[in-house]
């Protein structure tokens, strides 16, 4: 695991960039168009995990670093870790069809979770409604909106492999602190039940989906309520 900094076989480096769930201001994205021409960056590829690649010359990577701290984003990371989150198009500005606001709670999560070493990599997938544009059925941990912060979450999938692993839906109508808290369980208990490289779905199926579920109670804080509300909001 590490940085997502890969040598190619141009000879040319590779570099991950992660913005806040692939959510750039106007001007990270000028200043990124400065930075790809002041580096002679080769050319610039939005990934399907809503991370940009750098192609660059190797000599170039420190200033590369530099500039995209400078503009308030990240080096992406790699392996058995948490990844970035990719979240949808959902908020009012984007998608009639939101029914929370997904990049406020992706970004707490991106900003807490991500780079935490996992057994084998963990992707998390956060839609706005149920027609989950972000694949959250294929993804370790997966969130859909179901009203304002309101939410399922799904884990266990897996995409992108010869044996495609849907996800199991483990959790309904909880708080956007709920989610948080359930993926801190989760983590938990894959950091003591995986073996080494061992997906999540893998661990399910070898150890039971019940080994996984939170103590019952553990959720109903996380119940939306008039005094839950009140409660979540100030611990969140
Ligand atoms: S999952 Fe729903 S809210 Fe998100 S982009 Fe797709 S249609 Fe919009």
């Amino acid at each position: 695991m590490g940085d997502a900094i890969f040598q190619q076989r141009s000879g040319y480096l590779g570099v991950g960039i992660v913005g806040r769930c692939g959510l750039l201001t106007p001007n990270q994205l000028a200043g990124l168009g400065d930075l790809a021409r002041s580096l002679e960056c080769r050319y610039c590829k939005m990934t399907t995990r809503q991370t940009l690649i750098f192609i660059i010359p190797e000599n170039r990577l420190e200033e590369l670093k530099a500039g995209v701290a400078a503009l308030g984003l990240k080096v992406g990371v790699f392996g058995e870790i948490v990844r970035n989150v990719k979240a949808c198009a959902g908020n009012q500005d984007l998608c009639q069809r939101a029914l929370s606001d997904v990049f406020e709670l992706g970004g707490k999560l991106q900003d807490h979770f991500m780079n935490r070493p996992t057994p084998c990599d963990f992707k998390i997938a956060l839609a706005g409604c149920h027609r989950g544009c972000t694949d959250p059925l294929c993804a370790d941990y997966g969130i859909i909106a179901t009203s304002n912060d309101n939410y399922d979450v799904y884990i266990g999938g897996r995409g992108g492999s010869r044996k495609p692993v849907h996800a199991t839906r483990i959790a309904t109508s909880i708080t956007g602190a709920g989610v948080s808290a359930l993926l801190e369980h989760i983590l938990k208990r894959y950091g003591v039940l995986g073996e080494p490289r061992e997906r999540l779905c893998n661990t399910i199926k070898r150890v039971s989906l019940e080994a996984f579920l939170p103590p019952e109670g553990f959720l109903d804080p996380y119940r939306p309520s008039e005094e839950n509300d009140f409660l979540n909001f100030a611990k969140w």
